[in-house]
């Protein structure tokens, strides 16, 4: 399976590429632990949303220790719109914190050391060490990458961590930041959850699914 799954992927993310040459992290920050606050900032709400949030956040907020020096409830307001602000507000001080006392201020660069933040789980930890220091840990799995991967026939499974470890072995290392990135702009513009656009597909013929083939819309 996985010996014949390789070449397909390798050919899905050239044409991909080929659509998609401005694919890149979709969350706007500056250094990594911008894209560390937009990232848990991120849970259940759109990148778009959090790009609004972050504009004024960031400029008010530049290091860890200006979370701290706020009461939450002035970080919760300032983040509501994200949703589920009260956690959010938890996981950002408390991540703040950790920052602060044990890694002088910086953003660890291990998935180690990430890990122990509060509130930042295996997705974060992928997305911060992939986009913001470029080295691969891991494929970062969103709702997109999970319909596509369905759809294209490269895991049938249901949780996030059971997609990536279905992914690792057949998406090459050095794409492994790049493909979630270009899954993610092809699901935006294509391979919609609700009515995917089969017909204008650039992987079309590298996909099982397609409706041109079965006849039906995938998902339906
Ligand atoms: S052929 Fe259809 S289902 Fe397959 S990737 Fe393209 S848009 Fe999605």
């Amino acid at each position: 399976m996985t010996i014949e799954l390789k070449p397909r992927v390798r050919k899905i993310i050239q044409r991909l590429k080929r659509a998609y040459p401005d694919a890149k992290c979709s969350l706007n920050h500056t250094n990594a632990f911008e894209l560390l606050i937009a990232t848990i900032l991120s849970a259940q709400c759109t990148d778009a949303r959090v790009n609004i949030v972050t504009q004024d956040l960031f400029r008010k907020y530049r290091r860890p220790e200006d979370y701290l020096q706020v009461p939450a409830k002035e970080l919760e307001r300032d983040i509501r719109t994200t949703g589920f602000f009260r956690n959010k507000t938890k996981s950002i001080q408390g991540t703040a914190k950790v920052l602060t006392e044990e890694f002088g201020g910086q953003v660890p660069e291990t998935i180690e050391e990430l890990l122990e933040l509060p509130g930042v789980a295996r997705k974060t930890a992928n997305v911060v060490l992939g986009n913001a220091f470029g080295r691969p840990a891991g494929v970062v799995v969103d709702t997109h990458v999970t319909r596509l991967s369905h759809r294209l026939g490269l895991s049938a499974e249901k949780t996030a961590e059971k997609i990536e470890q279905d992914l690792i072995p057949i998406v090459p290392k050095k794409e492994w930041v790049m493909f979630p990135h270009l899954l993610i702009a092809h699901g935006r513009a294509i391979c919609k959850a609700r009515n995917p656009l089969c017909a204008e597909c650039a992987i079309e013929k590298l996909c099982p699914s397609s409706s041109l083939k079965t006849g039906v819309l995938p998902g339906s």
